[in-house]
């Protein structure tokens, strides 16, 4: 019996009988932000909610044990594990997949969450390749402790897979899944993690941060992004004027951001960021697969484009065909 099994398998008079294992428990990595906590890992925390057993939620980096107190009010996680140590800061995925295994071996973890974020991103496939196990990336749903749905194709199919693997290693597409929420009543134990010996291929250097005061693309109610047509940088003016008015924040399409019209932290879609907010706005955007794939599931989709057969409008719940130059000024003065 595989360490970790969710399934035992007993023979009893030639037959063969699963009995499910009461033994499922997760750990989620939880990213740091300084003394407080990446949201994604709010979204990775319901999901690990999904499954039966204990959540155990990471804490790693200088500031850990801040955090910690932070993730110990969210609802659904039981313990939080704290390693305080600067060399988890910035989360380099040999510090912090080391960590994450001392911790499923210690703990014996069958699924192990993280945010599909950068540092999700980066972390897990070490881990995965650390444990012996198949990364399922990107998960949307999850049907059981072993099978999990997951986009491919640029959003275009849905591939609902199963794993055989013990451990299961986990990045979770934050907007699909809702956010765990704050609460007094929540009081998870703490613990301190065990030391781990890592060295370091990398270093941190250094980040350049782009600051703003709109609100964050990833986790906006509201999003305006501007495509190829606005044609300049200056003429990206306009995206982020109808952007101020009505609170939301700016996103852009590829096109945009490889002409240099915007900065590409904006860049929504499979390459960029992939946003669900209650209202995109695109404007001047085709709507290309790609761009889709990042948008898609937003609740509200408005497009301007002044062609009627822009694939984007057969994506958009409201349509306004024109120049954009004269449109979005007129919307303005309107809302
Ligand atoms: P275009 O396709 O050039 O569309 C411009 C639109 O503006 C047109 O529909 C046009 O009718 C309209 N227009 C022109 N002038 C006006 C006007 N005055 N008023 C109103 N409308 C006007 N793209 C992304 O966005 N995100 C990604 O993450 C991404 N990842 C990619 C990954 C790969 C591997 C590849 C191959 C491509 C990727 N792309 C991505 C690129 C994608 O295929 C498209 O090229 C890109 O989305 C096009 O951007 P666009 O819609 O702004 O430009």
């Amino acid at each position: 019996l595989a360490r970790g099994s969710a399934l035992k398998q007993l023979s009893t008079q030639g037959r063969l009988y699963a009995v499910q294992r009461s033994g499922l428990s997760s750990l989620v990595f939880v990213e740091t932000k300084g003394s407080g906590i990446e949201e994604g890992a709010l979204n990775a925390i319901s999901a690990a909610r999904k499954l039966s057993g204990p959540v155990t939620a990471v804490v790693a980096g200088s500031e850990a044990d801040a955090a910690a107190k932070t993730v110990a009010k969210i609802e659904g996680v039981d313990k939080v594990v704290v390693a305080k140590d600067a060399m988890f800061d910035h989360a380099l995925p040999e510090t912090t997949a080391s960590l994450l295994k001392a911790l499923q071996e210690k703990e014996g973890s069958t699924h192990i969450f993280a945010p599909h974020s950068a540092a999700g991103k980066n972390v897990m496939p070490r881990l995965a390749a650390l444990l012996d196990s198949q990364q399922i990336s990107d998960i949307v749903a999850i049907e059981g402790e072993d099978t999990f749905v997951r986009p491919v194709y640029a959003g275009n199919a849905i591939a609902t897979v199963k794993t055989s693997d013990a451990i299961k290693i986990l990045t979770v597409r934050t907007t699909s899944f809702p956010a765990a929420v704050y609460s007094d009543a929540a009081s998870a134990t703490e613990e301190v993690a065990p030391t781990i010996d890592a060295s370091p291929l990398s270093k941190w250097v250094k980040e350049d941060v782009a600051k703003s005061d709109r609100p964050d693309l990833a986790a906006a109610k509201r999003v305006v992004s501007g495509g190829r047509a606005v044609k300049s940088s200056e003429g990206f003016k306009i995206i982020y004027d109808l952007a101020d008015k009505i609170g939301a924040a700016v996103g852009a399409s590829r096109a945009a951001v490889d002409a240099g019209y915007c900065d590409n932290s904006l860049q929504v879609g499979q390459t960029g960021r992939i946003v669900a907010p209650e209202l995109y706005i695109a404007i001047g955007i085709s709507g290309a697969i790609q761009h889709l794939a990042g948008m898609k599931d937003s609740k509200v989709i408005v497009a301007i484009n002044k062609d009627a057969d822009a694939p984007i409008f057969q994506l958009a719940d409201y349509g306004l065909v024109g120049d954009l130059f004269t449109i979005v000024p007129e919307l303005m003065e309107k809302v």
